[in-house]
C-alpha cells in the first residue's frame, strides 16, 4: 500500500507532499541503514557482536589493590580480537546467585588488536549487584559480552594534545586511549595523564603506566596526586586534590589543539568538568576546566 500514497492531486500541494514522502521513505531507510550497520558490526575475526551476547571464560585474575581485580578473558576464538575501537566499553552479563541475569559497562584496558584475550580493571562495589560477581570469577568460569559501547571515536592526529584525568578504577578508558595513542607510531599526538587517588596504595597499574611513560618519552607522560601521602620519603608524586594550579602545571595548555578527557566519580568530575545530568550525558563544560578556558572536553 506504501507507494500509493506518492499518487496524489496535481499542483504544488501534491508535490509537496510527494518531496515528503519520499524524503520521509529516504530518512527512513538511512536510519533503517545505519540500524542494521549499527547491530551488524560484526568482522569475521571479532568476538563482539551487537546482535547477542557472546560467550567468553575467565583465564586469569589478579589482585591489584584491596578492591581492585585485573581479569583476562579467553576469548572464543584464540585468532580473534575483542573487537573494540578506541574508546569503547562492552557489557558484561551475568548469572546472580539468585538464577536472574545482570549487566553492566566495563572499558577493556588492552589494545585494540591484542588476539586471543582481553583485559579488564573491575572494582568491587560490597553493595553492588554485579562487581562481585565478576570478582568471585574462577579460572574457566564463563560470562558473556556484548558490544562495542563507542564513547568517542578517536580521530589520530585532530589534536596536538591528550590530556587525561582519570580518578581511580576512571583510569580505564584514560588507559585505553593512551595506549591506541602511543601504540601508532604514525600518530604524533602528546598525552599527559593525570591520575587522581585516595593515597599511594590505591594507586593501580603504575608499573605499567611508568614502564609507557619510559618507553614513550616523547608521546606520553604521567603524573600522580594523592589526597594523603605517605611517609614523606616515599611519595615522589603531586599531594592533594586535582585543583585549577594542579591542572595549569601539568596539563596541556587550553586551545584549539588540545583535547581533554576525564572519567572518575561523580564529584570529581563536576568539580573538575562540570555536572552530568545523568551518566549518559555530557553537560557543558563546567568547573575548573571552563575555569582555564578548555573547550574539548570528554566526560567519560
Ligand atoms: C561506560 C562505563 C564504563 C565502565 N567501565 C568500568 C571499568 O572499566 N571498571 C569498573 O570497575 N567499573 C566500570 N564501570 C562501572 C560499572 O559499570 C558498574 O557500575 C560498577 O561495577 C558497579 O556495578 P555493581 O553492579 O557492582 O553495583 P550496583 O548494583 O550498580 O550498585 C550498588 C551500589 O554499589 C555502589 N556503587 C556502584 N557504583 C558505584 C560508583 N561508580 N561509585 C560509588 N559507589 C558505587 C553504590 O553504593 C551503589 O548503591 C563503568 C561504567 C560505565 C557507565
Amino acid at each position: 500500500m506504501g507507494p500509493r500514497i506518492l499518487v496524489t492531486s496535481n499542483g504544488y500541494g501534491g508535490g509537496g507532499r510527494r518531496i515528503l514522502v519520499v524524503g520521509g521513505l529516504l530518512a527512513a531507510t538511512v536510519v533503517g541503514v545505519n540500524a542494521y550497520r549499527f547491530f551488524n558490526n560484526q568482522e569475521p575475526d571479532m568476538t563482539l557482536s551487537r546482535l547477542r551476547f557472546t560467550p567468553i571464560k575467565l583465564q586469569s585474575s589478579t589482585q591489584l589493590t584491596h578492591d581492585v581485580k585485573r581479569l583476562t578473558f579467553a576469548l572464543d576464538n584464540p585468532n580473534n580480537r575483542m573487537g573494540f575501537t578506541a574508546s569503547s566499553a562492552v557489557l558484561f552479563r551475568v548469572k546472580l546467585a539468585n538464577g536472574k541475569s545482570e549487566w553492566r559497562p566495563y572499558t577493556p584496558v588492552s589494545t585494540e588488536t591484542q588476539r586471543g584475550t582481553c583485559d579488564f580493571i573491575i572494582k568491587r562495589y560490597d553493595h553492588g549487584t554485579v562487581s562481585p560477581v565478576m570478582h568471585g570469577l574462577e579460572p574457566g568460569d564463563q560470562v558473556e559480552v556484548w558490544g562495542p559501547i563507542p564513547f568517542i571515536k578517536y580521530e589520530p592526529g585532530k589534536y596536538q594534545d591528550v590530556g587525561l584525568i582519570a580518578g581511580g578504577s576512571g583510569i580505564t578508558p584514560c588507559l585505553q586511549l593512551a595506549r591506541r595513542i602511543v601504540g601508532d607510531p604514525s600518530d604524533h599526538t602528546r598525552v599527559t595523564l593525570l591520575f587522581s587517588n585516595k593515597t599511594a596504595d590505591d594507586v593501580i597499574l603504575k608499573e605499567e603506566l611508568d614502564r609507557i611513560a619510559a618507553q614513550f618519552p616523547s608521546k606520553f607522560s604521567v603524573h600522580y596526586i594523592v589526597d594523603k601521602p605517605p611517609a614523606k620519603n616515599k611519595w615522589t608524586g603531586l599531594v592533594g586534590r586535582v585543583d585549577a594550579d594542579v591542572v595549569e602545571k601539568v596539563m596541556p595548555p587550553a586551545g584549539k589543539s588540545t583535547f581533554i578527557g576525564i572519567c572518575g566519580p561523580p564529584g570529581m568530575v563536576a568539580t573538575i568538568s562540570g555536572d552530568r545530568p545523568n551518566p549518559m550525558a555530557q553537560g557543558r563544560i563546567g568547573g575548573v576546566l571552563k575555569e582555564l578556558g578548555y573547550t574539548n572536553v570528554f566526560k567519560f
